[in-house]
């Protein structure tokens, strides 16, 4: 069954980068996904078609007006089914996470909703709204940006959107570590050689240099990575006596 997900932007000619390249737009073609745009100007009939105004209590920037956003939910649930999730892009969300997006995989049709100007009357955000979701803690223009980060995330979860289904297994975060280093031809590059065991063939040997090299990455670059995997019992013997000889240095 293919994934709906419904978007609600002023700006709907930027999904073309989603639908029509990579493996997002590979995985639309093969049906794995579907992508319905709203656009909250098709909600007001006045002459401007006016989706902002300016903001209660003064200051500068626009505010996106609730009517125009209600409505366009209301037509993608029309569309989606009522049980579908609404998400808004917004910094006020929590961070999102690779936990997140393999939830937000699995889950009924999205709706996502991609704030413009100053950002959305607080209202349609309480009464519409199930979820706020931040792509970190800095602000971009507009919401279709980060909304294309989460649809990319969630796609590239699905069954079949990958050629190779173990790459989404050994890609960063899948199993609580960073990734390991990858290197392809030639075997020297300005002096730089692969290591050894990639070009050994002995897969048990390779296997156990990855899970190493990603230890020593994550605990490098994320050391807060280590403390989670660990809690959550996702550390072998292993794992600790390898860590434990990197702190030992
Ligand atoms: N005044 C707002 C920022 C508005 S930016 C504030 O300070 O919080 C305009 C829109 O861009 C937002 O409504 C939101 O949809 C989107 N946006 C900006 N930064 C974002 C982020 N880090 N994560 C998710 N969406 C973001």
């Amino acid at each position: 069954m293919s994934l709906q997900i419904g978007v609600i932007t002023l700006f709907e000619p930027m999904f073309a980068a989603l639908t029509e390249l990579g493996i997002t737009g590979r995985a639309l073609r093969q049906g794995l996904w579907h992508l319905h745009n709203f656009n909250p100007r098709d909600e007001v009939t006045d002459n401007y078609r006016r989706v902002d105004d300016r903001p209660y209590g003064g200051g500068p920037g626009m505010v996106m007006l609730a009517e125009p956003l209600t409505r366009s939910v209301q037509r993608a649930r029309a569309q989606l089914g009522s049980q579908a999730r609404v998400i808004a892009m917004s910094p006020q969300g929590l961070p999102l996470t690779h936990d997140k997006v393999i939830t937000l995989s699995q889950s009924a049709p999205l709706i996502i909703v991609c704030g413009r100007y100053e950002g959305m009357d607080q209202r349609f955000i309480e009464s519409q709204v199930d979820e706020q979701i931040s792509v970190g803690d800095f602000v971009v223009s507009g919401g279709e940006l980060p909304a294309m980060m989460l649809i990319d995330a969630i796609v590239r979860c699905l069954p079949g959107a990958l050629n190779d289904e173990q790459s989404a297994e050994q890609d960063s975060f899948a199993n609580g570590l960073l990734d390991c280093p990858h290197y392809s031809r030639p075997p020297v590059f300005e002096g730089r050689e692969v290591p050894e065991v990639l070009q050994s063939g002995n897969h048990a040997l390779i296997e156990e240099w990855r899970r190493n090299e990603s230890l020593r990455a994550t605990l490098l670059n994320r050391p807060e990575l280590i403390d989670v995997a660990r809690r959550a019992g996702r550390l072998s013997a292993a794992d600790e006596r390898f860590l434990a000889s990197l702190s030992g240095v």
